[in-house]
């Protein structure tokens, strides 16, 4: 789970590489390095710490003016983040120069046999031995030795590799993780994403599992793992580089919260005509639909609580039995999937890594496999039988807002397309339901203007050591999300319960001036919830209640009350989320957290 940039051309390429890095920050960062072949030689300049650290030291030691080269920005899986563990890392004496992205699962056999073999490693890293191993194979012919690595390891990477005696080439391949290509005009780039390369082109080329790419500066050779040449089309990327900016904000999550009236309204508009949603991607038919045994809903972090809101939201507009899994459960518990069932599974960067195996489990099992993803091409994407991309743009703060937004609302198009399909929905419910979701933006739009009251509700709360979230159904699921959006940003302890289930234990937590966020938006559950708001208020919690249309009741039992706008009990989520998001937001500045690179976090988590 990390960066990887390469350049090979005519200009400087240290400057190009480093810009790279900066745009695959969120991707990992907390190592950074480059190679630069320097008159026939390669210099690698690596650091702990960030990318900035590494223009630091780049700054303090001797320029470099070659004009190829690769770089890393690194999330540790094998050894700590040390300036020993960054990448790039060396084989053979230096005769190869590597960067990695993945996991090599048989790095210590693969070890233990080099070292047999008289190869030293200076690392911690299972990268070290990709390295090493491939000089170990390397004979001369770059693509017959990395064909041979790449049949030796088991395990995941996207790679880019200089070798000393033939300077005027990076070689590259990728399994399980992404890379890219990018064609320019006597020069040529690598990446692990689209818009590390978009300043410098708009052409580029995505490479499949098992792949190998040759870059030269005036050429680009692609060959299938068998070693045969192969023809790649290019891929012409048609939307904004300045999209991937910060565009003003101060941080790209404020920025992201900012942009959700737009993604939720690019995601949905294009799929209600005239008030029928219409989602060509889908390739179900209504009989298909009809003998759906069971929608299963597999998804990791705040993608999993969109499935937990997934879950409500189909099996009552449609009544198909619904199972939310965690990926990370749902492969290896060897699921019940039966042929005709859909498995809806849920990730902004398509390459989540369980989420990836647990559609290829699904998909075996025999499922119509179904996924929700931001990312154009991605691998869950290409993968899939059927893919409803999100509408949100690039997203570059860790924690996730505009995808999450975007995800809910592919999933409420889905649940009144299933409940169409099965005969649940006549055409007036479908009519105003539609008008309720086109409403949604603008109401998104309303409830951004609760910053102010958001950052001051921080002020007061800032200092807490343990939060509460409670909501019951959808407000349940919103509570997920509240809670972990909290936790990942600002570092401070809480828990999501639903609200009926903290007398069964947890309310043991609640002392005096304890905050606890309760979300009582699902009128049918009001009551309900403001029964568990007294509880708590009786043991002297600080409550914050999120609550839809007047109900001045509240006002007597919660210390601050937020008003939800009134909206179809479906899609409250959808605004619940706007004013959790602000606070989690404020609390982490509060504190003082970097807000879009928070501690122990990857924006695209491609290991298991
Ligand atoms: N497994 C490698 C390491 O720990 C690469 C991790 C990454 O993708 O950044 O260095």
């Amino acid at each position: 789970m990390c960066g990887i940039v390469g350049y090979i051309g005519e200009n400087c390429a240290s400057p190009v590489l480093l810009d790279g890095l900066k745009k695959l920050e969120y991707r990992g960062y907390d190592s950074a390095g480059l190679a630069v072949v320097e008159n026939g030689e390669v210099q690698v300049v690596k650091t702990k710490g960030r990318v900035a650290d590494l223009e630091q030291k780049l700054q303090e030691s001797k320029p470099l003016s070659g004009t190829v080269g690769i770089g890393h920005t690194r999330w540790a899986t094998h050894g700590a983040p040390t300036d020993a563990n960054a990448h790039p890392h060396t084989g053979g004496n230096g005769m190869v120069t590597l960067v990695h992205n993945g996991i090599i699962e048989n790095y210590i056999a693969l070890k233990s046999m080099l070292e047999t073999a008289g190869y030293t490693f200076v690392s911690e890293t299972d990268t070290e031995v990709l390295a090493q191993l491939f000089a170990y194979y390397y004979k001369g012919d770059a693509v017959a030795a990395m064909r041979k690595v790449m049949q030796t390891v088991r395990g995941s990477y996207a790679v880019a590799v200089l070798t000393k005696d033939c300077p005027d080439r990076i070689l590259a391949a990728k399994k399980d993780s992404p890379l890219i290509v990018g064609k320019g005009e006597g020069e040529n780039f690598l990446a692990s994403d689209i818009p590390a390369v978009l300043k410098y082109t708009r052409d580029c080329y995505l490479l499949n599992d098992g792949e190998i790419a040759v870059l030269e500066k005036d050429r680009i050779l692609f060959f299938d793992s068998t070693g045969a040449p192969l023809q790649k089309e290019i891929y012409r990327v048609t939307w904004d580089a300045e999209s991937a900016q910060k565009g003003g904000y101060k941080h790209f999550m404020k920025k992201e919260i900012a942009e959700q009236p737009k993604a939720v309204r690019d995601t949905l508009s294009p799929r209600i005509v005239n008030g029928k949603v219409e989602l060509p991607e889908l390739h179900l038919t209504d009989g298909e639909i009809r003998a759906v045994g069971k929608i299963h809903i597999v998804a990791c972090g705040s993608a999993w609580h969109v499935g937990m809101a997934a879950k409500y939201i189909l099996e009552s507009l449609a009544g198909i039995p619904c199972e939310t899994d965690l990926a990370s459960e749902f492969r290896y518990r060897d699921p019940i999937v039966r042929e005709g069932d859909i498995c809806i599974v849920i990730s902004q960067s398509g390459e989540t890594a369980d989420t990836l195996a647990a559609l290829r489990e699904a998909k075996r099992k025999g499922a119509h496999t179904v996924s929700i993803v931001n990312v154009v091409a991605s691998t869950i994407a290409r993968e899939s039988d059927d893919v409803i991309y999100t509408m949100a743009g690039p997203e570059i703060a860790v924690a996730t807002t505009k995808a999450f937004s975007a995800q809910l609302a592919v999933v409420y198009l889905l649940g009144l397309y299933f409940a169409r399909a099965v005969g649940r929905l006549t055409e007036a419910e479908e009519q105003a339901k539609c008008a309720s979701l086109l409403e949604l933006p603008a109401q998104i739009e309303e409830l951004l203007k609760l910053d102010e009251e958001m950052a001051k509700l921080a002020r007061q709360f800032s200092a807490a050591k343990n939060v509460f979230f409670i909501g019951r159904g959808l407000d349940y699921a919103i509570s997920l999300e509240g809670s972990l959006k909290l936790k990942e940003i600002s570092y401070i302890h809480s828990e999501a319960y639903a609200a009926g289930e903290l007398k069964h234990g947890t309310i043991s937590l609640i002392e005096p001036g304890t905050p606890v966020v309760a979300i009582a938006t699902q009128e049918a559950l009001f009551e309900k919830t403001l029964g568990n708001i007294k509880e708590v208020r009786a043991r002297g919690a600080r409550v914050i209640a999120l609550v839809s249309g007047e109900h001045k009741e509240v006002s007597e039992f919660a210390d601050e009350v937020i008003h939800i706008p009134q909206a179809d009990a479906t899609v409250t989520p959808s605004l619940d989320v706007i004013p959790l998001q602000l606070f989690a937001y404020y609390m982490a500045l509060e504190r003082g957290c970097d807000v879009d690179k928070p501690r122990n976090l990857a924006k695209s988590v491609t290991v298991e």
